[in-house]
C-alpha cells in the first residue's frame, strides 16, 4: 500500500459539491485543502460551500421529499443495502482515506469502515419496520389510527473523529425513514464523506436526496438552513459547546433536533474486577482513535489497594504501543487532528502535573512531523484538577483512586456529562447496581467499547439528546401522526 496506491485512490474523491445528483464547484469557486495530520501535507482540495451553495442544497432537499417519501420502503432498504455492498467491497480504499485524511492507524480505520457499514445494514432492514397501530378509543365511539412518517428535510452535521460512522449513522436512517438531507461534514475530514455520496448514488439513491456541501466556514454557511422555514430537523454530532449553540438556533425554528454531544466516561475498576481484562478493556477504552472518541475513558476511577498494580500493568501495555503514521502497518497510534489539538493535550498534562500528578510513563507530544502526543498515564491527580473535567481527546489517562462504592458514584457522577460509563468487576448484582446510579446513556459493564448499530447509542446530561442506531434510531427522523375515525353508526 504505497504512494502509488494512495495517489490514485485520492484521484477517485469527488472534489465538488453533491448537489441535486450533480457534483460542481462552488459558487464562489472557492476550494479548501484537505490535511494529512501525520505529515502536514495537503492531500487534496474540496470545493468550499457558502451559504449559497448550503440554500441550493436545501433547495434540492426539499424538491426530492414529497417523491422520495412515496419511494417504497422496501425499494428504500434496498438501497442502503446496496450501498451496504459496495462499502464492505471498497473496504481498503475507505479505510486508507480515512487513515490519510484523520490520522488512526489502518487496522482501527478498517474497524470503522465495518462499524459505518453496519448502520447501513441495520437500517436496510429497519426501513421496512416503521409500523403504527390502530385501536378503539376507550369510549367505544371512535377508533385511532396512528402512523409514522419522515419529518422531511433535514440538515446533518458530523465531526471529524470518524469520518465514515458519524456520517453512515445519521444518513442511513434518515434514508430508511424516508427523509432528504443536507450533509455538512466536518472540514477537516470531508473526503470520506465525498466518497461515501458517491457510493450512495452508485447504489441508486435518487437525485436531491442526500446533498452533501463541505465548508471551511460552518456557521455562516449553515445557519441559514438553520433559520428556513423548510428544514424540519437538525441532527448533529459533535462539541459540547457547538451543540448548545445550535440548539439555541434551532429553538427559533422549533427544530427537531438530535444532539450527539461531548463526553467524559468514567473508567471504573472494582478490587474484584479480572485486572487482566480491566487492562485490555482500559487499553482500548483509551488508545482506540488515539483517544480522540467521545467514548474515550476520560477518567480511570481505580479501588486504592489495586491502583498500583492496575497502573503499572497498563503502562506496561501502553509501552508496547507504537506511535507511528496510520498507514504504517506497526502503527498502533496515529496522530492527533491538528496541533491545536495536540497542544491542548499537553496543557492538560501539564496542568495535572503541576497540580501534583505523577507521570508513570509518556507526557510529552513527539518531535513533528505531524500531531503525535506519546501514550501517557497520571498517577495521584487531584479531584478538581481540569484533566478531569474536560473531554482529553488525546491518549492519556490520570488514575484516580476511591475505596468505597459511594464514593466510585459520587465521583463518576461529578461531570457535566453522562455519555458513557465503563465498569469492571466479577460481582454482577454490583455491575446492575452501579447501573442503577450511574447518569450516562450508556454503560459498558467489564467491556472497553460499547458500539454497536444494533444499539442505542446516545447520553443525558450536556451529552446530548435522542440515540442513534438500534431500534430508536430510525424514530429520530419520524413523527407521529394520529387520525381520529369518527363512526357514525354509534349510538
Ligand atoms: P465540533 O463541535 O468542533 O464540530 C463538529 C461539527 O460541527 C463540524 O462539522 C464543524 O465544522 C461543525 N461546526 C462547528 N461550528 C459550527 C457552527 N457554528 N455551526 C454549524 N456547524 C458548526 O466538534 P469536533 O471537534 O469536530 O468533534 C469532536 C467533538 O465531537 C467532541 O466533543 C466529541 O466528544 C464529540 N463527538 C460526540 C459523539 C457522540 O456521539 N456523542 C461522537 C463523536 C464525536
Amino acid at each position: 500500500m504505497g504512494i502509488t496506491h494512495e495517489a490514485e485512490l485520492l484521484a477517485q474523491v469527488p472534489t465538488g459539491l453533491l448537489i441535486n445528483g450533480r457534483w460542481g464547484p462552488a459558487a464562489s469557486g472557492k476550494v479548501f485543502g484537505v490535511e494529512d495530520p501525520a505529515t502536514g501535507r495537503t492531500l487534496l482540495s474540496v470545493a468550499d460551500a457558502g451559504p449559497e451553495d448550503a440554500m441550493a442544497a436545501l433547495d434540492a432537499a426539499v424538491a426530492a421529499q414529497n417523491s422520495w417519501s412515496r419511494v417504497a420502503p422496501r425499494e428504500r432498504g434496498e438501497i442502503l443495502r446496496r450501498a451496504f455492498e459496495l462499502v464492505t467491497a471498497r473496504i481498503e480504499d475507505f479505510a486508507l482515506l480515512i487513515t490519510l485524511e484523520m490520522g488512526k492507524p489502518l487496522a482501527e480505520a478498517r474497524g470503522e469502515v465495518a462499524y459505518g457499514a453496519e448502520f447501513l445494514r441495520w437500517f436496510s432492514e429497519e426501513a421496512v419496520r416503521t409500523s403504527g397501530r390502530y385501536s378503539l378509543s376507550p369510549d367505544g365511539k371512535s377508533r385511532l389510527l396512528v402512523t409514522k412518517k419522515p419529518v422531511g428535510p433535514c440538515l446533518l452535521i458530523t465531526p471529524w473523529n470518524f469520518p465514515l460512522a458519524m456520517a453512515t449513522r445519521k444518513i442511513a436512517p434518515a434514508v430508511a425513514a424516508g427523509c432528504t438531507m443536507v450533509l455538512k461534514s466536518a472540514n477537516l475530514t470531508p473526503l470520506t464523506s465525498q466518497l461515501f455520496a458517491a457510493v450512495m448514488q452508485e447504489a441508486g439513491l435518487p437525485a436531491g436526496v442526500l446533498n452533501v456541501i463541505p465548508t471551511s466556514t460552518a456557521g455562516p454557511t449553515t445557519g441559514p438552513l438553520i433559520k428556513d422555514p423548510r428544514l424540519r430537523k437538525l441532527s448533529f454530532t459533535g462539541s459540547t459547546p457547538v451543540g448548545r449553540n445550535l440548539l439555541a438556533a434551532a429553538a427559533g425554528n422549533v427544530l427537531r433536533t438530535s444532539m450527539e454531544l461531548g463526553g467524559n466516561a468514567p473508567f471504573i475498576v472494582f478490587e474484584d474486577a479480572d485486572l487482566d481484562a480491566a487492562v485490555d478493556g482500559a487499553l482500548v477504552a483509551k488508545l482506540r482513535n488515539m483517544g480522540e472518541a467521545c467514548t474515550a475513558a476520560n477518567r480511570f476511577i481505580v479501588h486504592k489497594s489495586i491502583a498500583g498494580e492496575f497502573a503499572g500493568k497498563f503502562a506496561a501495555k501502553m509501552n508496547t504501543m507504537i506511535t507511528a503514521r496510520g498507514t504504517h502497518p506497526e502503527s498502533t497510534v496515529g496522530p492527533l487532528i491538528d496541533a491545536r489539538s495536540r497542544d491542548k493535550v499537553h496543557e492538560l498534562v501539564t496542568d495535572a502535573v503541576a497540580s501534583g500528578a505523577s507521570v508513570v510513563t509518556g507526557g510529552a507530544p513527539v518531535e513533528g512531523p505531524g500531531y503525535f502526543y506519546r501514550p501517557t498515564i497520571l498517577t495521584g491527580v487531584r479531584e478538581g484538577t481540569r484533566i478531569l473535567s474536560e473531554e482529553i481527546f488525546g491518549p492519556v489517562a490520570p488514575i484516580i483512586t476511591f475505596t468505597k462504592e459511594a464514593e466510585a458514584v459520587r465521583l463518576a457522577n461529578s461531570t457535566e456529562y453522562g455519555l458513557l460509563a465503563i465498569v469492571f468487576t466479577t460481582d454482577f448484582n454490583r455491575g446492575l447496581r452501579m447501573g442503577e446510579q450511574l447518569e450516562t446513556g450508556m454503560i459498558g459493564l467489564n467491556a472497553g467499547i460499547i458500539s454497536n448499530a444494533a444499539a442505542p447509542f446516545g447520553g443525558v446530561k450536556q451529552s446530548g439528546l435522542g440515540r442513534e442506531g438500534g431500534l430508536e434510531g430510525i424514530e429520530e427522523y419520524l413523527y407521529t401522526q394520529y387520525t381520529a375515525i369518527a363512526d357514525p353508526h354509534t349510538d
